[in-house]
């Protein structure tokens, strides 16, 4: 289905400034120019934007080049860890997973937490007492999904201290919300700390 501009902007009308802001910040990227310029329009209505918000929306349009997705990531690593709040090492990412087996069914979950290194070892193992206790009775996927999630936590547990990959994915998804508040490391930290909630 498609719709013409006048809809679009009714539509962008009856949104609120949250649903707004939440456009300009994660989903700009996905728009056309045309659309963007009627989502601009209308923060603009509503004195919504700012220069952050401008350099947010473009962003999201581009590729980022090495320099930048290595200064996003350094902004990450050196904020606060979100769990315990030390400064004194880097924050990481890992994937944690965990299993729970029910009767029939067996639920393969996977997160990726970042943190500082200790409070990802803690999480990886609160993730594999959880697989013990919750997902290994399970016959047979049960038990050969939580092989799984124990083999793949412990390789992360070995690699909390190497920079995980998975960072420069996390930055390049979350590209407009970093270069949003990327000078305020309060807002930076909640975007963490809502990464770490969402389980997949
Ligand atoms: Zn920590």
């Amino acid at each position: 289905m498609t719709f013409t501009a006048e809809e679009i902007r009714k539509n962008y009308e009856g949104f609120s400034n949250e649903k707004l802001m939440r456009i300009a910040t994660e989903n700009a990227g996905t728009l056309s120019p045309e659309v963007v310029s009627i989502l601009k329009d209308e923060l603009r209505k509503r004195h919504l934007i700012d220069e952050h918000i401008e350099r947010s929306i473009a962003i999201q349009a581009k590729e980022l080049t090495e320099q930048e997705l290595e200064a996003f990531i350094n902004l990450i690593e050196t904020l606060p860890c979100p769990i315990c709040s030390t400064t004194s090492q880097r924050l990481n990412l890992s994937s944690v997973f965990s299993v729970t087996s029910f009767i029939i069914i067996t639920q393969f979950k996977g997160k990726n937490v970042i943190a500082c290194p200790d409070c990802l070892v803690k999480s990886l193992r609160r993730a594999d007492t959880s697989t013990f206790l919750l997902g290994l009775w399970g016959i047979p996927w049960g038990v050969i999904r939580s092989v799984k999630a124990l083999v793949n936590n412990s390789i992360s547990r070995k690699r909390v201290h190497q920079r995980s990959p998975l960072m420069k994915e996390f930055v390049k998804l979350k590209k407009g919300e970093i270069e949003r508040w990327k000078n305020d490391s309060t807002n930076l930290l909640n975007l963490i700390k809502k990464n770490n909630e969402y389980v997949g």
